[in-house]
């Protein structure tokens, strides 16, 4: 490793590795198939660079991204190290200077788009090239269940066995079954090294809250913040436009963003966002792609994300610099309801589906954590920590309650009333609500009717919405979203398994067990 801590100082220009680095690079370096799952500015491409330079002949870098790939070879070049790249974007005379050196054997880094595969040429010119290592970038594009699946990525595995040398693979995609794809398409399902390092961004304080008036939340959240680079994200494209609306008027310096506007006007926002020091974006998940801005403040949800990976990308735009960095994610019955249904219309393959029900479990467990909302992150990705000390359960430890008996009597609800109704409904049955609708069904002479009077609606619509977050009901896209209980409220009905509650999101406690629990 002595090598390799002298050129990361020499070449790079760096002082230390960033953790996870050293591990992987001495891995990737003794010539072991290696995966390594890092986040999103991690610092992966260190990780094939480093040992490319320490290794001897040739690497080849697999990378979907033109751009990227161009940056890379030229900041190599500027550090003086031998790299070139084989991309539909170069000029003939790049393409015949790469060719030059690498018959003359003088390059260390060949990038390659995966699209290079598909000639035939290819493989007898790196067979002839003396390839030692194949890095791959990006490389959960090798998984079809993926949303960037690139086709070309399958051949992949056929180089790896027709070059016989070590494959490094890189990805910021952390879920099993993303990683169990890329195992088998592209090691022939023999485990590689794997590391997973890094997901931690230990400077960005989390924070959820239960959306009650999103609108006074986020310009609370914002007054506080005045005069901070931030981010809204929105759920919709309206909403982007009526929040910024919103914020302008509180004072704020505020512009809307999203996948409708006119690209100019895009580019616009982005520009003025990168360059000025004041400014709040309020924008769908449209944004932030291509924002490479250190000093973002904070990042806001004023609707619930898709998945634990579209939160962890949103939140992670803040704080690059390492300074401290807020977040804010509101969440509520109709987020739940909009990203169940979003899911149920998609044209995907049922088990897609049903891995995407799973995914917006896992986030509504974070919204809904217990302990440490950290730990619950790092742990859907795998990563084991301490209590942070820097969310905001770790500031204010939720206070708990066995919510066995008011879980039995929603179910009981859900089920007497034949699985058709949703939480409204329910909940005016349980509260001994006899409205119209509950008179036009006979709700009124269930049994269930009136027993849940101990806690008021809002009451009981945090319990329903931390049984949809439990996953014990769900809305059913082909009655209205009615509710219907899964298997794993089977048990709890039969008196068998118990529920704990957060006694908090039950929000103003009257009287009643809640208040005294
Ligand atoms: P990604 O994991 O997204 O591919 P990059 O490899 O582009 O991330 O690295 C992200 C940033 O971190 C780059 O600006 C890179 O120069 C920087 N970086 C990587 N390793 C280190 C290090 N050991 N010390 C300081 N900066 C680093
Ligand atoms: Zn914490």
């Amino acid at each position: 490793m002595d090598t390799a801590q002298a050129l990361l100082s020499s070449v790079f220009g760096f002082d230390a590795f960033r953790p996870g680095q050293a591990e992987i690079v001495g891995a990737v370096v003794d010539g072991r198939d290696t995966l390594a799952i890092m986040p999103t500015g991690g610092g992966k491409s260190l990780c094939y660079q480093l040992p490319a330079l320490v290794r001897d002949g040739l690497t080849v870098v697999i990378s979907p991204l033109i751009a990227l790939m161009r940056d890379q070879v030229q900041g190599l070049q500027a550090a003086g190290v031998a790299a070139g790249a084989l991309t539909s974007g170069n000029t003939d005379e790049e393409t015949d200077a790469v060719f030059a050196a690498l018959s003359r054997g003088e390059l260390k880094l060949l990038y390659m788009a995966p699209e290079r595969l598909a000639s035939g040429g290819t493989l007898p010119l790196l067979r002839r090239s003396g390839v030692t290592l194949i890095a791959v970038d990006e490389a959960h594009c090798v998984s079809q269940w993926g949303h960037d699946f690139r086709p070309d990525y399958l051949r992949i595995g056929e180089l790896k066995r027709a070059l016989g040398v070590p494959l490094a693979a890189f990805t910021a995609t952390a879920d099993e079954e993303t990683r169990a794809e890329i195992v088998t398409r592209l090691f022939d399902g023999r485990q590689p090294d794997t590391f997973l390092r890094g997901f931690d961004r230990p400077n960005i304080h989390l924070a959820f809250a239960v959306k009650d008036s999103p609108r006074r939340q986020i310009l609370d959240f914002t007054r506080a913040r005045k005069g901070q680079s931030g981010i809204v994200y929105c759920g919709t494209r309206a909403k982007t436009e009526s929040l910024a609306r919103a914020l302008t008027e509180a004072g704020h310096l505020a512009l809307a963003y999203h996948g409708g506007m006119e690209p100019d006007l895009r580019r616009d926002v982005e520009r003025r966002f990168q360059q000025e020091d004041e400014l709040i974006v309020v924008a769908t998940v449209a944004f932030g792609m291509g924002i490479d801005k250190p000093d973002i403040r904070w990042v806001a949800h004023a609707d619930l994300p898709k998945s634990v990976e579209g939160y962890y990308q949103e939140i992670g735009r803040a704080g690059r610099d390492g300074a401290p960095a807020e977040t804010l994610t509101l969440f509520g019955p109709d987020d739940i309801r909009f990203r169940r249904s979003q899911i149920d219309e998609s044209p995907a393959p049922p088990e897609r589906r049903a891995a995407d029900h799973a995914r917006l479990n896992a986030l509504l467990g974070l919204a809904e954590a217990q302990h440490c909302r950290r730990q619950t992150l790092l742990a859907y990705f795998g990563e084991a920590a301490e209590p942070c000390g820097n969310c905001d359960l770790c500031d204010t430890p939720p206070a708990l309650f066995d919510g066995t008996t008011a879980v039995r009597k929603a179910l009981s609800a859900v089920l007497r009333c034949d699985e058709g109704f949703g939480a409204g409904h329910l909940i005016d049955v349980l509260t001994g609500k006899a409205t119209d609708k509950v008179r036009q069904w006979t709700h009124d002479r269930l049994s269930v009717f009136g027993v849940g009077r101990e806690y008021d609606k809002r009451q009981w619509n945090a319990i329903f919405r931390q049984m949809m977050g439990a996953d014990l009901v769900r809305p059913n896209p082909e009655r209205h979203g009615a509710l219907y209980m899964t298997e794993a409220a089977i048990p709890i009905l039969k008196g068998e398994g118990t529920v704990t509650l957060r006694k908090d999101t039950l929000a103003v406690a009257r009287k009643g067990p809640v208040a005294k629990a």
